[in-house]
Protein backbone atom coordinates (compact mmCIF):
# COMPACT_ATOMS: atom_id res chain seq x y z
CA UNK A 1 0.00 0.00 0.00
CA UNK A 2 1.25 3.39 -1.04
CA UNK A 3 1.49 5.85 1.85
CA UNK A 4 -1.27 8.67 1.42
CA UNK A 5 -1.06 12.25 3.61
CA UNK A 6 -3.82 14.47 2.64
CA UNK A 7 -3.03 18.57 3.81
CA UNK A 8 -5.86 20.52 4.22
CA UNK A 9 -5.31 23.92 3.35
CA UNK A 10 -7.36 26.70 2.91
CA UNK A 11 -8.25 29.00 -0.52
CA UNK A 12 -5.65 31.63 -0.80
CA UNK A 13 -6.60 34.95 0.18
CA UNK A 14 -5.81 36.65 -3.33
CA UNK A 15 -8.03 33.58 -4.36
CA UNK A 16 -5.20 32.64 -7.08
CA UNK A 17 -4.62 29.63 -5.46
CA UNK A 18 -8.29 27.27 -6.55
CA UNK A 19 -7.04 24.06 -4.37
CA UNK A 20 -7.93 23.17 -0.98
CA UNK A 21 -5.88 20.16 -0.36
CA UNK A 22 -2.70 18.40 -1.19
CA UNK A 23 -2.01 14.43 -1.59
CA UNK A 24 1.27 13.19 -0.64
CA UNK A 25 1.54 9.51 -2.04
CA UNK A 26 4.82 7.44 -0.70
CA UNK A 27 5.54 5.04 -3.38
CA UNK A 28 5.63 1.92 -1.90
CA UNK A 29 6.38 -1.50 -3.80
CA UNK A 30 9.76 -0.33 -5.88
CA UNK A 31 12.52 -2.73 -6.06
CA UNK A 32 15.93 -3.11 -5.34
CA UNK A 33 17.07 -0.45 -8.15
CA UNK A 34 19.87 -1.93 -10.12
CA UNK A 35 22.52 -0.31 -12.63
CA UNK A 36 20.56 -0.20 -15.97
CA UNK A 37 16.64 0.30 -14.58
CA UNK A 38 14.35 2.22 -16.13
CA UNK A 39 13.07 4.47 -13.23
CA UNK A 40 10.80 6.25 -15.50
CA UNK A 41 8.76 2.84 -16.21
CA UNK A 42 9.17 1.32 -12.63
CA UNK A 43 7.56 4.39 -11.41
CA UNK A 44 4.57 4.48 -13.65
CA UNK A 45 3.77 0.74 -13.17
CA UNK A 46 3.10 1.89 -9.15
CA UNK A 47 1.47 5.28 -9.72
CA UNK A 48 -1.35 6.25 -12.72
CA UNK A 49 -0.04 10.20 -13.14
CA UNK A 50 -1.75 13.04 -13.44
CA UNK A 51 -0.95 16.67 -15.42
CA UNK A 52 0.90 19.11 -12.65
CA UNK A 53 1.77 15.72 -9.91
CA UNK A 54 5.34 16.87 -8.58
CA UNK A 55 7.03 13.25 -8.42
CA UNK A 56 10.09 13.46 -5.93
CA UNK A 57 12.80 11.18 -6.19
CA UNK A 58 15.20 10.42 -3.92
CA UNK A 59 19.05 10.90 -5.72
CA UNK A 60 20.43 7.22 -4.40
CA UNK A 61 17.96 5.77 -6.69
CA UNK A 62 19.05 7.60 -9.56
CA UNK A 63 22.13 6.97 -8.82
CA UNK A 64 22.00 3.05 -8.56
CA UNK A 65 19.94 3.39 -11.79
CA UNK A 66 23.00 5.26 -13.51
CA UNK A 67 25.78 3.24 -12.00
CA UNK A 68 26.63 6.78 -10.09
CA UNK A 69 28.93 4.28 -7.41
CA UNK A 70 32.54 3.41 -6.69
CA UNK A 71 34.00 0.00 -4.78
CA UNK A 72 35.80 1.35 -1.87
CA UNK A 73 38.15 -1.93 -2.89
CA UNK A 74 39.26 -0.16 -5.68
CA UNK A 75 40.30 3.38 -4.28
CA UNK A 76 43.90 4.79 -3.64
CA UNK A 77 42.92 7.59 -0.97
CA UNK A 78 45.90 10.65 -1.88
CA UNK A 79 47.99 12.40 0.63
CA UNK A 80 44.96 14.68 1.25
CA UNK A 81 42.36 12.22 1.81
CA UNK A 82 45.32 10.13 3.82
CA UNK A 83 45.50 13.15 6.49
CA UNK A 84 41.85 14.31 6.53
CA UNK A 85 40.83 10.78 7.20
CA UNK A 86 43.61 10.72 10.42
CA UNK A 87 41.45 13.97 11.98
CA UNK A 88 37.80 12.96 11.02
CA UNK A 89 38.97 9.47 11.85
CA UNK A 90 37.15 8.55 8.64
CA UNK A 91 38.05 5.54 5.72
CA UNK A 92 40.64 7.70 3.37
CA UNK A 93 39.10 5.50 0.91
CA UNK A 94 35.65 7.22 1.27
CA UNK A 95 37.07 10.89 1.74
CA UNK A 96 39.22 10.06 -1.20
CA UNK A 97 36.00 10.00 -3.17
CA UNK A 98 34.75 13.02 -1.37
CA UNK A 99 37.49 15.09 -2.74
CA UNK A 100 36.88 13.21 -6.12
CA UNK A 101 33.14 14.92 -6.59
CA UNK A 102 34.13 18.24 -5.31
CA UNK A 103 34.52 21.35 -7.05
CA UNK A 104 35.75 23.15 -3.97
CA UNK A 105 36.43 21.94 -0.33
CA UNK A 106 35.06 24.77 2.05
CA UNK A 107 35.95 23.01 5.07
CA UNK A 108 37.90 19.50 5.82
CA UNK A 109 37.27 18.98 9.66
CA UNK A 110 35.19 17.88 11.74
CA UNK A 111 33.43 17.01 8.55
CA UNK A 112 34.35 17.49 4.90
CA UNK A 113 32.09 20.43 3.48
CA UNK A 114 32.15 20.67 -0.31
CA UNK A 115 30.59 22.47 -2.91
CA UNK A 116 30.04 19.59 -6.08
CA UNK A 117 29.82 21.13 -9.83
CA UNK A 118 26.13 21.21 -9.88
CA UNK A 119 26.33 23.94 -7.11
CA UNK A 120 25.21 22.21 -4.31
CA UNK A 121 27.14 22.56 -1.17
CA UNK A 122 26.90 19.25 1.26
CA UNK A 123 28.63 17.40 3.86
CA UNK A 124 30.79 14.87 2.13
CA UNK A 125 30.00 15.90 -1.27
CA UNK A 126 26.57 14.15 -0.41
CA UNK A 127 28.88 10.55 -0.67
CA UNK A 128 26.89 8.00 0.91
CA UNK A 129 27.35 4.24 2.23
CA UNK A 130 23.98 3.86 3.36
CA UNK A 131 20.91 2.03 1.44
CA UNK A 132 23.62 -0.12 -0.85
CA UNK A 133 25.87 -3.46 -0.53
CA UNK A 134 28.71 -3.31 1.37
CA UNK A 135 31.80 -1.94 -0.19
CA UNK A 136 29.53 0.26 -2.73
CA UNK A 137 29.54 4.03 -2.17
CA UNK A 138 26.72 6.25 -4.11
CA UNK A 139 28.04 9.52 -5.32
CA UNK A 140 25.43 11.97 -6.33
CA UNK A 141 23.99 12.15 -9.90
CA UNK A 142 26.68 14.76 -11.11
CA UNK A 143 24.01 16.43 -13.14
CA UNK A 144 20.79 16.13 -10.97
CA UNK A 145 18.89 18.95 -12.99
CA UNK A 146 19.83 16.69 -16.36
CA UNK A 147 18.53 13.77 -14.41
CA UNK A 148 15.19 15.64 -13.39
CA UNK A 149 14.80 16.56 -16.92
CA UNK A 150 15.33 13.03 -18.12
CA UNK A 151 12.63 11.54 -15.81
CA UNK A 152 10.07 14.36 -16.75
CA UNK A 153 10.87 13.52 -20.23
CA UNK A 154 10.57 10.30 -20.33
CA UNK A 155 7.43 10.51 -17.88
CA UNK A 156 5.87 12.15 -20.24
CA UNK A 157 6.89 10.24 -23.11
CA UNK A 158 5.24 7.09 -21.62
CA UNK A 159 1.91 8.91 -20.25
CA UNK A 160 1.07 12.34 -22.28
CA UNK A 161 0.87 13.80 -18.26
CA UNK A 162 3.33 16.86 -17.68
CA UNK A 163 4.80 16.18 -14.32
CA UNK A 164 7.40 17.82 -12.57
CA UNK A 165 10.11 16.53 -10.85
CA UNK A 166 12.24 17.46 -8.49
CA UNK A 167 15.55 15.04 -7.67
CA UNK A 168 15.91 15.25 -3.68
CA UNK A 169 19.10 14.58 -0.92
CA UNK A 170 18.93 14.17 2.51
CA UNK A 171 21.55 17.15 3.90
CA UNK A 172 22.54 18.71 6.77
CA UNK A 173 21.84 22.51 7.61
CA UNK A 174 23.76 25.38 9.41
CA UNK A 175 22.66 26.44 12.58
CA UNK A 176 20.63 23.74 12.98
CA UNK A 177 20.70 19.84 14.48
CA UNK A 178 18.82 17.57 12.04
CA UNK A 179 18.55 16.41 8.12
CA UNK A 180 15.99 17.23 5.91
CA UNK A 181 15.39 16.91 2.17
CA UNK A 182 16.75 18.75 -0.68
CA UNK A 183 16.21 19.29 -4.15
CA UNK A 184 19.30 19.19 -6.16
CA UNK A 185 17.67 18.70 -9.10
CA UNK A 186 13.95 19.85 -11.01
CA UNK A 187 12.42 20.22 -14.16
CA UNK A 188 9.00 21.80 -14.66
CA UNK A 189 8.73 24.37 -11.95
CA UNK A 190 11.08 27.05 -10.84
CA UNK A 191 13.00 26.39 -7.72
CA UNK A 192 11.96 29.62 -6.15
CA UNK A 193 8.51 31.67 -5.64
CA UNK A 194 9.43 35.07 -5.71
CA UNK A 195 6.94 36.91 -3.83
CA UNK A 196 9.23 40.32 -4.48
CA UNK A 197 6.71 43.20 -5.48
CA UNK A 198 4.13 41.70 -4.09
CA UNK A 199 1.92 43.41 -1.35
CA UNK A 200 1.85 42.19 2.21
CA UNK A 201 -1.21 42.58 4.36
CA UNK A 202 -0.94 46.11 4.75
CA UNK A 203 -0.07 46.89 1.90
CA UNK A 204 3.39 46.91 2.04
CA UNK A 205 6.10 45.76 -0.71
CA UNK A 206 8.37 42.77 0.26
CA UNK A 207 11.57 43.63 -0.73
CA UNK A 208 13.26 40.01 -0.61
CA UNK A 209 11.13 37.25 0.10
CA UNK A 210 11.71 34.65 -2.33
CA UNK A 211 10.24 31.25 -1.26
CA UNK A 212 12.66 27.92 -1.71
CA UNK A 213 9.69 25.96 -2.81
CA UNK A 214 11.81 23.09 -4.34
CA UNK A 215 13.55 22.69 -0.99
CA UNK A 216 9.63 22.73 0.97
CA UNK A 217 8.55 20.22 -1.29
CA UNK A 218 11.98 17.95 -1.03
CA UNK A 219 11.45 18.46 2.61
CA UNK A 220 8.35 16.58 3.19
CA UNK A 221 9.07 14.50 0.57
CA UNK A 222 12.25 13.29 2.78
CA UNK A 223 9.38 12.62 5.48
CA UNK A 224 7.52 10.11 3.82
CA UNK A 225 11.11 8.87 2.32
CA UNK A 226 12.53 7.89 5.82
CA UNK A 227 15.92 7.36 6.12
CA UNK A 228 16.74 3.97 6.58
CA UNK A 229 14.43 0.51 5.11
CA UNK A 230 11.27 2.11 4.35
CA UNK A 231 11.62 1.47 0.76
CA UNK A 232 9.97 4.59 -0.70
CA UNK A 233 12.46 6.30 -2.86
CA UNK A 234 9.48 7.84 -4.67
CA UNK A 235 7.06 10.61 -3.33
CA UNK A 236 4.09 12.49 -5.36
CA UNK A 237 2.36 15.26 -4.63
CA UNK A 238 -0.89 16.19 -6.62
CA UNK A 239 -2.96 19.03 -5.63
CA UNK A 240 -0.26 21.58 -5.50
CA UNK A 241 -0.98 25.19 -7.82
CA UNK A 242 1.90 26.29 -10.01
CA UNK A 243 4.20 29.05 -9.23
CA UNK A 244 6.09 31.72 -10.63
CA UNK A 245 9.78 32.33 -10.03
CA UNK A 246 13.38 31.71 -11.14
CA UNK A 247 16.17 29.23 -10.72
CA UNK A 248 18.61 31.11 -8.89
CA UNK A 249 18.41 28.52 -6.13
CA UNK A 250 22.31 28.95 -5.00
CA UNK A 251 23.83 31.94 -4.12
CA UNK A 252 26.83 33.22 -6.22
CA UNK A 253 30.48 33.08 -4.61
CA UNK A 254 29.91 36.78 -4.16
CA UNK A 255 26.61 36.54 -2.20
CA UNK A 256 27.63 33.68 -0.23
CA UNK A 257 28.71 35.61 3.28
CA UNK A 258 28.85 32.23 4.88
CA UNK A 259 31.10 30.72 2.21
CA UNK A 260 33.42 33.66 2.13
CA UNK A 261 33.83 33.51 6.09
CA UNK A 262 34.28 29.66 6.39
CA UNK A 263 37.01 30.15 3.66
CA UNK A 264 38.69 32.73 6.28
CA UNK A 265 38.76 29.96 8.57
P1 LIG B 1 18.85 9.85 -0.24
O1 LIG B 1 18.10 10.74 0.70
O2 LIG B 1 18.68 10.21 -1.69
O3 LIG B 1 20.30 9.72 0.14
O4 LIG B 1 18.21 8.38 -0.13
P2 LIG B 1 18.06 7.38 1.13
O5 LIG B 1 19.17 6.38 1.12
O6 LIG B 1 17.84 8.16 2.39
O7 LIG B 1 16.73 6.65 0.74
C1 LIG B 1 15.48 7.32 0.63
C2 LIG B 1 14.35 6.29 0.64
O8 LIG B 1 14.51 5.43 -0.47
C3 LIG B 1 14.32 5.39 1.87
O9 LIG B 1 12.95 5.07 2.12
C4 LIG B 1 15.06 4.13 1.42
O10 LIG B 1 14.67 2.97 2.14
C5 LIG B 1 14.59 4.07 -0.03
N1 LIG B 1 15.50 3.38 -0.94
C6 LIG B 1 16.83 3.57 -1.13
N2 LIG B 1 17.29 2.77 -2.11
C7 LIG B 1 16.21 2.06 -2.55
C8 LIG B 1 16.02 1.06 -3.56
O11 LIG B 1 16.94 0.65 -4.28
N3 LIG B 1 14.74 0.57 -3.72
C9 LIG B 1 13.68 1.00 -2.95
N4 LIG B 1 12.46 0.48 -3.17
N5 LIG B 1 13.84 1.93 -1.99
C10 LIG B 1 15.08 2.46 -1.81
MN1 LIG C 1 22.05 10.85 0.12
MN1 LIG D 1 17.69 10.20 2.66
Amino acid sequence: MNTRIFLQISPERRGIILYTSVTVTGIRGLPLIQKGDDLPRLIIDKCALEDGDIICVASTIISKAKGYSRHLKDIVPGDRAMRIANSTDEDPRFIQVVLDQACDILIETPFTLTEVPCGHVGVRSGVDASNVEDGLIITLPPDPMYEAEEIRRELKTLTRKDCGVIVTDTCGRSFRRGQIGHAIGWSGMSAIRDFRGDSDLFGKTLEITEEAVVDEIAGFANLIMGESNNGVPVVLFRGIPEWSGHDALYFSPEEDIIRKALKKV
